[in-house]
């Protein structure tokens, strides 16, 4: 299959499609980014990389990141991280605070915020900078050293995450926060900040395609762990609209606000599709259009 053909055509499609929705409101450093961007990359598990429109421009990865952060914790931690956060979809928004009271401090899964944030605690537990841990984690496997934080993004979200720091606030009530509460919101909102294009999230999100096995061959997650990693991002990884993922797109895939969607198909490889005009939910309308193209183009799907 002529992979790159499928994207320049899978941008064709969704061109009518870019510009629609409105980017990230809830951060004011995101809320001027050009909505006309749209992005498709694709690495393959034999280590090549094709891509379309504006695959090599960074953009704020978001919940992206979480992504990462629970591999390494996961990696480290095994079953016992799901004392600290829960499997389940929430039919909430990603950043309720209700459910968390009624579930006692539990969050739903490792993908709404209050889940990251528990993530990001035991990141900080076991590694000292969770932020750093997921900037080396992207670099190393993406093969790109530029990967960092955006500073304006992060000091932006900073002075509004009144949300995020409520639930953290109600996570250590519940006694289910281990750091300082402004430790873990740094870091977390920090984690959200870091930079990156759709190249390097697809080669970043090769072990999971790879059964649990990092870019230079050593094992991160065991092939049952990374089946168990795919499953949650495939019922959690985008919101309220995972059961539509699934019907249109049939990939595991987590989305960000940013406008980012990764998409691992197992076994072959990871694609990345990104522009920054968001649904009610949250989720890029471009790039999950595209993902859907690509998902029926190719035939890929775990369906
Ligand atoms: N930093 C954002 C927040 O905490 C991430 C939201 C997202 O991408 O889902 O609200």
């Amino acid at each position: 299959m002529r992979l790159q053909g499928v994207l320049d055509d899978v941008l064709d499609e969704v061109g009518p499609l870019v510009g629609n929705g409105v980017p990230a409101l809830s951060i004011p450093a995101l809320r001027h980014v050009d909505v006309n961007r749209v992005g498709i990359a694709v690495a393959t598990v034999d280590g090549r990389v094709h891509g379309a429109g504006a695959w090599s421009e960074p953009f704020s990865i978001q919940s992206v990141s979480k992504l990462f952060a629970l591999a390494l914790v996961f990696a480290h931690d095994g079953e016992a991280l799901w004392k600290r956060v829960q499997r389940q979809p929430s039919s909430l928004r990603y950043d309720a605070l209700i459910q968390l009271d009624l579930d006692c401090g539990i969050p739903r899964n490792p993908f709404v915020n209050a889940g990251a944030l528990a993530v990001v605690d035991r990141l900080l537990t076991l590694r000292g900078d969770a932020g750093a841990a997921v900037v080396a984690f992207l670099r190393a496997e993406s093969g790109n050293p530029d990967i960092g934080f955006d500073p304006t993004v992060a000091a932006s979200e900073q002075g509004v995450s009144h949300r995020n720091a409520a639930a953290a606030h109600l996570m250590a009530a519940h006694g289910n926060l281990d750091q300082g509460i402004d430790d873990v919101l740094t870091h977390y909102i920090h984690q959200c900040a870091i930079a990156a294009s759709c190249a390097d999230l697809a080669r970043a999100g090769l072990f999971l395609a790879r059964a649990g096995r990092r870019n230079d061959g050593e094992r991160l997650l065991t092939g049952l762990q990374t089946r168990r990693l795919n499953s949650i991002l495939l019922t959690c990884g985008t919101y309220d609209a995972a059961g539509d993922v699934a019907y249109h797109v049939g990939l595991p895939a987590k989305s960000g606000i940013g406008g980012g969607v990764l998409a691992i198909v197992p076994g072959r490889g990871a694609v990345c599709a990104w522009s920054p005009g968001l649904d009610e939910a949250g989720n890029s309308i471009a790039a999950m259009a595209a993902l859907h193209h690509f998902s029926e183009a190719t035939g890929w799907s775990v369906f």
